[in-house]
């Protein structure tokens, strides 16, 4: 029998600084009937990521936001995958799994646009639609083959190498670019090795207080290209090791997502060392999206990327998601964290 109502969970008060226990509220509302072009999706598995946080960030201005910020008093916004349990569309029908912005729900009526593809279903991968097939990837792609243009020639450098995006970089960048030295940084000596199993020549923990000399010593030289997904102390250190003339692409830069940025002394090597930096977004490969996916999908049959492993999945009840988001934030996945909800 099809759900009456839904659990959603709604914006309470935009954050300054770090998430608080009253950041999210928890609804209970009726499902609205559905009205033609619209479908009615059980969600079963959610997209974390960095990036909702600045969603959520109170005063952000709209005019300088590259999507919609989410305001107190609105649903917040996810990727998901679901299967669609009713449907009043030409396009998706009942029974569908389905890939969109879903929102932390576990019942959700949307309009068909809002359903983006149908999901992707991978032999030993939980959520490919949100993982090694997901944005992620694409954006990975987009950092490594477009912005950073990186060849066999290079020393290539990737921050945040043990997350979704950097442990596709890196991959892409050794396995498929086939560039000469390939280095991560990573929270952590257990993260560093797993960085190394899957392509990397050599991984540098961040958190260590030798962090500075052990990259200069990881790169044997300088890096010809630099993937930043981490930015702050992790960016001001990378600085100094980036070849003259060379490039850094900037993804992302979680240490400033809850609202601690770190002055950035390095930023002179900018200069003096003629360094070009170029910032991307997914977004802007939109229009290519399923022609990348496909190219990657191809890297995977020929076992150029690793799938297992690729994720971490919590099972986790609506009650919780919140909580399983935050675990970015402290490091707490390996590969792309996906949330399972479970009843
Ligand atoms: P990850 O899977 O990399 O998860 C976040 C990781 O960041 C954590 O596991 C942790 O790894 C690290 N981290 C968390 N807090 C800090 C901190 N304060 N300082 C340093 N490292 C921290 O997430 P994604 O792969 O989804 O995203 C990676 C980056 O890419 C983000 O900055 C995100 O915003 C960006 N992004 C950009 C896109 C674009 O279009 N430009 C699209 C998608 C993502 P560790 O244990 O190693 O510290």
């Amino acid at each position: 029998m099809a759900p009456t109502e839904q659990k959603i969970w709604i914006v309470n008060e935009n954050p300054i600084a770090e998430v608080q226990p009253d950041t999210f509220r928890l609804e209970t509302r009726p499902l609205p009937a559905l009205k033609d072009g619209e479908v009615l999706v059980q969600v079963e598995f959610i997209s974390n990521d960095p990036a909702q946080r600045g969603w959520i960030q109170k005063g952000s201005d709209p005019e300088r936001a590259y999507v919609k910020p989410v305001r107190a008093g609105e649903p917040m916004r996810a990727g998901g995958v679901g299967k669609v349990v009713d449907s009043k569309s030409s396009k998706w029908k009942t029974g569908q799994r389905v890939y969109g912005y879903l929102g932390w729900a576990d019942y959700v009526v949307l309009p068909e646009a809002s359903i983006m593809m149908e999901a992707i279903d991978l032999p030993g991968v939980t959520a490919a639609s949100l993982s090694v097939l997901g944005m992620v990837a694409v954006t990975a792609y987009q950092g490594i083959f477009e912005v950073l243009d990186c060849k066999p020639e290079h020393t290539v450098l990737v921050s945040g190498a043990a997350g979704a995006v950097g442990s596709a970089a890196i991959q892409y960048a050794k396995h498929v670019v086939g560039a000469k030295r390939v280095v991560g940084i990573a929270g952590g000596p257990e993260k560093c090795r797993w960085v190394e199993s899957i392509g990397a020549d050599a991984c540098v923990d961040y958190k260590d207080p030798n962090f500075a000399a052990n990259l200069k010593e990881a790169l044997q030289g300088y890096a010809d290209r630099y993937f930043e997904n981490v930015g702050g102390q992790v960016l001001n250190a990378a600085f100094r090791v980036i070849k003259r003339y060379g490039k850094i692409g900037i993804c992302g830069m979680i240490s400033g997502y809850n609202g601690k940025i770190d002055p950035l002394p390095g930023f002179f090597e900018v200069i003096s060392n003629r360094l070009t930096i170029e910032g991307f977004l997914v977004l802007d490969v939109a229009p290519r999206y399923g022609e990348i996916v496909q190219k990657i999908a191809g890297w995977a049959k020929e076992g150029k990327i690793k799938l297992d492993e690729s994720e971490t999945v919590v099972p986790t009840k609506i009650d919780d998601v919140p909580q399983t988001w935050q675990r970015l934030f402290r490091g707490e996945n390996r590969g792309k964290l996906v949330t399972q909800l479970v009843v």
